[in-house]
C-alpha cells in the first residue's frame, strides 16, 4: 500500500505552494483521479484538495459579455446554470452528454479538462506497453483492440483519444483556460491547451508543473440560436463517445455566416474541423456543400485496423449536427 498525505488548500496561492512538494497533485471531484489511483495507474504521494478554495465555484458575467466558469463549478451546476443554458446551449448539452448525473454532481470543470484517456491499455497495468503510462514502453493498441481509438493526429507512439465531452464544446467555442502557477497567472487559448501525442504521449496538455486551473472564460455568445452537440456511442447513456460533434453556426437567412465544428472521439485532443468550417463560411447551407465539408474534415483520417467505420460515422455525424444546429432536423435541400 502506498502512503498518501492529504492537505486541504484554503486559497489559490496556498494550493500552488503545496503543489510544489514532490509527488503532489490537485484533487477536484476525484472521479477520475481516484479511479486511476485504485488501478495503480496514478501513484501520487500528496493530494492537495482544492474543493474548499472560495471563489472558484461560481459562474460570472464578464465585462465583454462572455462568462467565466470557475474551475470548481460542478459539471451538473454548469450544465444547468441559466447563463450556460440560455447563452451557451452547446456547452450545456455537452456537459449533460457526459457520464451520469451522480458523476456530474461531483466532477469539476478543471478536473474534466484534465481527465485522462479511456484507452484500455492505459488503464490496465497488466499491459506492459503504454507510452502514455510508461514512456518508452510502446503502444499495445497499435496491434491490439483499437476500435475506439484515434483516426486523426495520432503518432506511432500513441493512438489514444481524449474522452471529454465538455472539451469538444469548449474547443468549438474558442474558450480560454485561466491558470495560476509558481510563475504567476496566465491564459491558454483552448486550441493550445490539449496536445497531440507526438513523441510525448505521456503529456496531455501544455500546463506547466504545479499550475492550477482557476477558470474557463467564454467569449460573448454568438451561437446561442444555432448550435448542437451530437454524441454517438455504443449505449444511449453512460458511455464515452465513439464520435461526437459540437456544431455552432451564425446564420444569415439560409447562408452560413460563421461555422464552428469540433470533433470528439477522433484524436488525442478535441479536433477542430477548420477546413470544413472554411468550406461552409459564407455559403448557402445546401446538402451538397455540407457533404463536401464533412468529407474534407476527414480527408486526413488514418484509421486503425478496427475503427475504419469511424471515418464515415464522423462525416455523417457532422452532417447531422450541422443540420440540427441550423434547425433542419430532417436535412437541408
Ligand atoms: C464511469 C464514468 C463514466 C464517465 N463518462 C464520461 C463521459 O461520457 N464523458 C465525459 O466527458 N466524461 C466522462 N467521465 C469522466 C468525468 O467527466 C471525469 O472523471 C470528471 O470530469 C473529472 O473531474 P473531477 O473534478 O472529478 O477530476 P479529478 O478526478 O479530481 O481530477 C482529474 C485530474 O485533474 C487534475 N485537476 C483537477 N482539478 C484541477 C485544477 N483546478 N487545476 C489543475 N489540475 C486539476 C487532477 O490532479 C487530476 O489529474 C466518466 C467518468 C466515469 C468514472
Amino acid at each position: 500500500m502506498d502512503a498518501i498525505s492529504y492537505e486541504r488548500a484554503g486559497d489559490v496561492a496556498g494550493a500552488v505552494r503545496a503543489a510544489q512538494q514532490s509527488g503532489a497533485v490537485f484533487i477536484g471531484g476525484g472521479t477520475n483521479l481516484l479511479d486511476l489511483m485504485k488501478g495503480g495507474v496514478a501513484r501520487p504521494m500528496r493530494l492537495i484538495d482544492i474543493t474548499h478554495i472560495s471563489g472558484l465555484d461560481t459562474v460570472t458575467t464578464l465585462p465583454d459579455g462572455g462568462i467565466r466558469l470557475g474551475a470548481l463549478v460542478r459539471n451538473s451546476d454548469a450544465a444547468n446554470h441559466a447563463l450556460v443554458r440560455e447563452q451557451y446551449p452547446l456547452l450545456s448539452q455537452a456537459f449533460l452528454a457526459g457520464a451520469s448525473s451522480q458523476l456530474r454532481n461531483m466532477a469539476t470543470v478543471g478536473g474534466n479538462l484534465l481527465q485522462r484517456t479511456r484507452c484500455g491499455y492505459f488503464y490496465d497495468t497488466a499491459f506492459t506497453q503504454c507510452n502514455k503510462r510508461m514512456p518508452g514502453s510502446g503502444c499495445a493498441a497499435l496491434d491490439g483492440h483499437n476500435r475506439t481509438h484515434a483516426i486523426l493526429g495520432a503518432s506511432p507512439q500513441c493512438i489514444a483519444v481524449n474522452p471529454s465531452d465538455m472539451s469538444v464544446a469548449l474547443a468549438a467555442l474558442d474558450a480560454v483556460v485561466r491558470v495560476t502557477g509558481p510563475a504567476g497567472e496566465r491564459t491558454i487559448a483552448f486550441a493550445d491547451f490539449h496536445r497531440l501525442p507526438g513523441d510525448r504521449p505521456d503529456v496531455d496538455t501544455t500546463l506547466q508543473p504545479g499550475e492550477l486551473i482557476t477558470a474557463v472564460d467564454l467569449l460573448p455568445p454568438l451561437f446561442s440560436a444555432n448550435s448542437h452537440y451530437l454524441k454517438v456511442r455504443d449505449r444511449a447513456s453512460y458511455a464515452f463517445a465513439l464520435i461526437s460533434v459540437a456544431a455552432a453556426l451564425q446564420m444569415d437567412g439560409t447562408r452560413v455566416k460563421t461555422a464552428r465544428i469540433a470533433l470528439g472521439g477522433v484524436a488525442h485532443k478535441p479536433w477542430r474541423a477548420s477546413v470544413a468550417e472554411q468550406m461552409l463560411n459564407g455559403q448557402p447551407l445546401t446538402q451538397a456543400t455540407l457533404n463536401n465539408a464533412a468529407s474534407a474534415a476527414l480527408r486526413e483520417a488514418r484509421p486503425q485496423r478496427e475503427n475504419r467505420f469511424k471515418v464515415e460515422l464522423a462525416q455523417r455525424a457532422i452532417v447531422r449536427a450541422v443540420n440540427q444546429a441550423a434547425g433542419h432536423a430532417g436535412g437541408v435541400a
